[in-house]
């Protein structure tokens, strides 16, 4: 595409096609401190997140992941809506959101009034016994953490975007880890890891949200990982159009109908004044 794309043609995109499914990553929420995974290539920043496999397989690796989650936590669980978030729920509450399906872990659009949402990767704000099942809240095991290894807390460390966060080469193996209250079994943040599988009942509730929609409408995020992605494919499958909103490649750049390279939270704001004038 060479010709300029402006907020303009997002809005006549909306105007168009009346019901969106919203697919949102990374970029809606770098504006509320959370760090991007990626660069504008689609390339990863720093080290690639912890596996499943590497989580469930090996007591060092979730010392590693608790220890630096201890200190990523503090940018994580005071994160507050910004204005992507913002004007995400405006459209919703005018009646255009059909789903609003998040790869973000964080909770923000919810706590910025959105309510038709699929988390699709899970919340790191809430912890899982793989055991057991029982889920408990994130911020209560942070002061379980904090108790149990109070020499951690006075570190300092950049937060990266899943409540992890970059610590200098340290020795992990003394970190303490609580196990899970009700059986013993092991905790796990109750979001989806790489390597992971997405369970299937948000899978399927997101399609069949998409199979409602006109068209889908991609915010912030370089669709890179296929879990995301797939739902673009999808839509084009069924011959529904996609507009995306993300500085930077996207994986699906071959595939878009519109793409606005602005930055997401101004983008999306002038497109839900401009809806809201309209209607
Ligand atoms: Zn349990």
């Amino acid at each position: 595409m060479t010709m300029t794309i402006t907020t303009t043609d997002l809005a006549d995109f909306a105007q168009r096609h009346r019901r969106l499914f919203v697919l949102t990553g990374a970029g809606c929420s770098t504006d509320s401190g959370i760090p991007d995974y990626r660069d504008a290539n689609g390339d990863w920043k720093r080290a690639a997140p912890v596996t499943w496999q590497a989580f469930m397989g090996e007591e060092a690796t979730r010392q590693r992941y608790w220890a630096r989650s201890l200190i990523g936590w503090r940018v994580m669980g005071q994160a507050r809506p910004s204005l992507a978030h913002h004007a995400l729920a405006r459209l919703e509450a005018a009646g255009r959101v059909e789903l609003l399906l998040t790869q973000n872990v964080d909770g923000l659009h919810r706590a910025a009034g959105s309510r038709r949402v699929i988390d699709l990767h899970g919340r790191i704000d809430s912890v899982r016994c793989m055991a057991c099942e029982a889920r408990s809240p994130r911020a209560a095991l942070q002061a379980e953490l904090l108790r149990r290894n109070p020499e951690w807390a006075a570190l300092d460390a950049t937060a990266a975007p899943d409540g992890d966060a970059d610590l200098e080469a340290r020795d992990f193996s003394g970190f303490d880890i609580p196990a899970c209250a009700h059986c013993g079994g092991l905790l796990k943040p109750d979001v989806v890891f790489f390597g992971e599988n997405v369970p299937r009942e948000r899978v399927e509730g997101a399609l069949g949200a998409l199979a409602q929609a006109d068209a889908v409408l991609v915010a912030g995020s370089s669709l890179m990982v296929y879990s995301g992605f797939r739902f673009v494919q999808a839509a084009v499958a069924a011959g529904k159009p996609v507009a995306a909103v993300n500085l930077g490649r996207t994986r699906a750049d071959e595939l878009l109908t519109l793409k606005l390279e602005q930055p997401v939270g101004e983008a999306l704001d002038s497109l839900a004044s401009a809806l809201g004038e309209r209607s």
